[in-house]
């Protein structure tokens, strides 16, 4: 059920329903829009009762979510969802593209300052880097854990980067929220339905990557979950589905991002790392994730990846990232949108580059 308020609907008014929804032992999701507050209500078995609400002062009307996803849904907000950093002027869902560049994962300090350096530099706001790895073989890296969230941390107070790293569990999430700017839950985990809603408890926003097999459908539904813990911000990623095709890692589905901004008023953004598993396809596929109008990119960046301890094959080297976001800046223009490009590393970083 979702209770849109009227325009006019004073923020008191906006209180007052929702206290009388939790009275009635549900729980309420004020979801203030552009033209008027609808309130979602979950935590209902069945149809609510929906009289005495609908008499409120403020109240337009009740109205039933046919949709297996409701908070998600642009039936509840029909504007875009713009996730925000506090003490920062970047967004992921705004005129602005997010861009998120880094290694697949944090190996040493010294490969994660080079890798944050270059891709500051070449405009990325947003530093990526697992410390958590999910692997395919119990034997392959698995991460430094809370050594590696302490790195990137380190990179943020040197880089002014926001960091996005990924929790694999309950441990790792509570730590993530602790170090990280975005709580990542990767593919294999977006039906961890635990983790999803202890996620959605988080205090960070969460990137929620598409699972390895999902529909549109199941995806959204696991947003649901993350969104009715109390989480509004998340962010979708498409990161390529697994096909029959062999000459990439997995197929990038980039129709499913006009799909999601069709249903939902949440952010999307691409992985073209994962989602060809190739260097020489990254950029191609890059570029045309911004063209069907994706909210931003999160890109595998590694200074030697021939040396990488994870997804060396699909890391760029750092020149082709420079050359990417000069490529798809151009691109966002077309549509009216912006890659913020101008370095924002400090002088004396940059000179003292190589
Ligand atoms: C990653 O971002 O490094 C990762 C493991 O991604 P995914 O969950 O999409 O495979
Ligand atoms: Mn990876």
């Amino acid at each position: 059920m979702l209770v849109v308020m009227q325009a006019q609907a004073t923020e008191d008014q906006v209180r007052a329903v929702s206290q009388k929804i939790e009275a009635l032992g549900y729980r309420a999701h004020p979801m203030p829009g552009a033209q008027r507050t609808a309130i979602g209500i979950t935590g209902n078995k069945g149809e609510v009762e929906s009289g005495t609400l609908e008499e409120m002062p403020g109240v337009q009307e009740v109205i039933r979510v046919s949709k297996p996803y409701k908070l998600v849904s642009r039936d509840t907000k029909p504007d875009n969802t713009v996730v925000k950093f506090p003490g920062s002027q970047v967004t992921i869902g705004g005129p602005d593209l997010a861009i998120i560049a880094g290694p697949c994962g944090i190996e040493t300090r010294d490969q994660a300052f080079k890798i944050a350096e270059r891709v500051a530099r070449a405009g990325a706001r947003f530093f990526r880097g697992g410390a958590y790895k999910p692997r395919t073989s119990p034997y392959s890296f698995q991460g430094l854990g809370e050594e590696g969230l302490k790195i990137m941390a380190e990179i943020r107070d040197q880089f002014g980067l926001l960091i996005v790293t990924e929790a694999v569990d309950y441990e790792s999430l509570d730590l993530v929220d602790q170090y990280a700017d975005v709580i990542q839950i990767g593919a294999r985990n977006m039906q961890n339905f635990s983790l999803l809603k202890r996620a959605g408890r988080a205090r960070k926003p969460v990137l929620l990557k598409r699972g390895i097999s999902a529909t549109l459908e199941e995806f959204l539904m696991a947003a649901e979950y993350i969104m009715s813990e109390g989480n509004y911000n998340i962010v979708l990623c498409e990161r390529g589905v697994r096909t029959f095709t062999d000459h990439t890692r997995n197929t990038l589905d980039l129709s499913i991002v006009p799909a999601v901004q069709r249903l939902s008023h949440l952010p999307i953004i691409v992985d073209p790392s994962h989602g060809t598993g190739k260097r020489n396809k990254v950029t191609p596929l890059s570029r045309a994730a911004v063209a069907v109008g994706a909210d931003g990119l999160i890109v595998e960046v590694h200074h030697d990846p021939d040396r990488a301890l994870s997804d060396g094959m699909q890391s760029l080297f750092p020149d082709q990232f420079d050359a990417l976001m000069q490529q798809v800046k151009q691109i966002a223009a077309v549509l009216g949108r912006n890659v913020p490009i101008k370095s924002n590393v400090p002088t004396e970083l940059t000179n003292s580059a190589d």
